[in-house]
């Protein structure tokens, strides 16, 4: 069976890495000559607007999938005329506008942060006034990685933003003192079953995903149950097939949704190693229709994402627990080019793993003594 994803970047890689042994075959679509892809299955390189490309791409696929929440819902649309297209384009729709995502969040009843729709960065005193300092502006489209935002604290940051941002329109939320990040997987498949993975902690640094650890320390039953509801209910309500990840901001025992991703996601990468069946291949699973593979953690497991540069292979492979992943990407500031899996039986064991990381890894994103840990997103 011949799968089509669009987009060329790790996360297709790695798609394409646990279908591999399942037999499936990948044709990867994305505008950059240079998308990692190219290294291990065939790709189709073309604009989303260029529909001779999008044929050209369909011809002969079984089913299409994406692994990038902003490809534009036109090519998915135009695609899913021809060939099954999972997650539904719904999802796409939902999750690439803020506001959106933000007014299904609030349909659904699930908790988010509160908001002000703001239509031009000019106009930020309504919101302001509803929502007064520190607030957290964000373009409604294109954002990731902490790209498309600003934390405005003082009177001054708000003149600059003002000025200084592009007439686009923007949400602004209120600053959350949050306790910790939390993320939840979870994946639906055809005929409407779910399984769902255990909360993930996450640890950004300049809104860049640093660390992950799995399962999440010291979750209580309700959280975890209140994770799954939010996801069921997102999932139901779009008719959604395949992996879904939503990001929480947990604070006083509760969790406030910040945003969702209908795709796998780069906190679940530790899945890989860590889980009876990766979100990769249970993502398939699901939009194939075939049985979902059980979501059950393998004791614990720590991924770190590394960015910009890489550590020593050698060194790095000389940790008898660590898996190494690297994408092929060449090395620039700020870029995700691998990560690495430390995996123990027991978050103790865990701990002790990570004080023999050699240097590269020797920053306060990496300690996983709490006390020592910042969080300085
Ligand atoms: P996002 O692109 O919405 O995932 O934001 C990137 C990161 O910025 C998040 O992971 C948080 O660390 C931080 N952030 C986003 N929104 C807020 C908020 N309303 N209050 C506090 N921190 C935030």
């Amino acid at each position: 069976m011949s799968v089509g994803i669009l987009g060329g970047g790790q996360l297709g890689y790695m798609l394409a890495l646990a279908g591999y042994p399942l037999g499936m075959r990948f044709r990867f679509f994305d505008p950059s000559p240079e998308a990692p892809v190219g290294r291990i299955a065939p790709r189709v390189t073309g604009d989303y607007s260029d529909r001779t490309a999008l044929e050209k791409f369909a011809h002969g696929l079984e089913i299409v999938t994406y692994e990038f929440e902003n490809v534009p819902v036109d090519a998915a649309h135009f695609l899913a005329k021809r060939i099954p297209v999972y997650p539904p384009p719904a999802a796409l729709e939902a999750a690439q506008d803020r506001l959106r995502e933000k007014q299904l969040f609030e349909k659904l009843g699930i908790l988010t942060t509160e908001y002000v729709p703001v239509p031009a960065a000019s106009e930020l005193d309504g919101g302001l006034k509803k929502l007064g300092l520190p607030a957290v502006l964000k373009t409604r489209r294109m954002g990731y990685d902490g790209k498309g935002q600003w934390i405005l604290k003082t009177p001054h940051d708000v003149e600059i933003a003002k000025h200084g941002l592009p007439r686009l329109p923007f949400i602004m939320e209120r600053f959350i003192p949050f306790t910790r990040e939390l993320s939840m997987l979870a994946v639906r498949g055809r005929g409407g079953e779910i399984a769902f993975y255990p909360l993930v902690e996450n640890h950004h640094r300049n809104g860049i995903l640093r660390l992950s650890l799995a399962p999440a320390p010291a979750i209580r039953p309700e959280i975890q149950k209140s994770a799954e509801e939010a996801a069921r209910k997102i999932m139901e309500s779009l008719n959604y097939v395949g992996v879904l990840a939503i990001e929480f901001f947990e604070r006083y025992g509760e969790l406030l949704a910040n945003e969702m991703a209908p795709r796998v996601h780069n906190s679940g990468h530790w899945t890989i190693e860590g889980a009876v069946t990766s979100q990769f291949e249970n993502h398939l699973r699901a939009i194939m229709g075939w049985p979902l593979g059980a979501t059950t953690p393998i004791g614990a497991s720590a991924m770190i994402n590394l960015i910009g540069e890489l550590p020593n292979t050698t060194q790095v492979l000389a940790l008898p627990s660590a898996h190494l992943h690297l994408y092929g990407k060449e090395p620039r500031e700020g870029r995700k080019l691998g990560h690495v899996t430390l995996r123990a039986p027991s978050p103790e064991m865990l701990k002790g793993r990570f004080a023999g990381l050699p240097e590269y890894f020797h920053q306060p994103d990496f300690c996983l003594n709490d006390a020592d840990r910042k969080n300085p997103s």
